[in-house]
């Protein structure tokens, strides 16, 4: 039985294929990692995001801004902006 096929470089082109498919999956996890990880701040009273102070989007859709409005036009009214 001849074997003229060479099924180790079969595999090795599956494994690139494959590797190669992993990179990217990976690549793309961690720009969405970043972006996760990125700092957003509210457009309304410039404060970061944290736990304290979550974000969510702006009604009018100019931007994140904080979930917790009351605190967040008072911490605005305190910072004179
Ligand atoms: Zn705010």
């Amino acid at each position: 039985m001849t074997q003229d096929f060479q099924p180790g470089r079969e595999m090795s082109n599956e494994v690139d294929a494959k590797t190669a498919r992993e990179r990217a999956k990976a690549i793309a996890e961690q720009r969405r990692a970043e972006r996760r990880n990125r700092k957003r701040k509210c457009v309304v009273c410039s404060v970061e995001e944290s736990d304290k102070t979550p974000l969510t989007a702006h009604p009018e859709g100019i931007g994140p801004a904080c979930k917790d409005e009351v605190t967040c036009l008072s911490r605005k009214a305190a910072s004179g902006r």
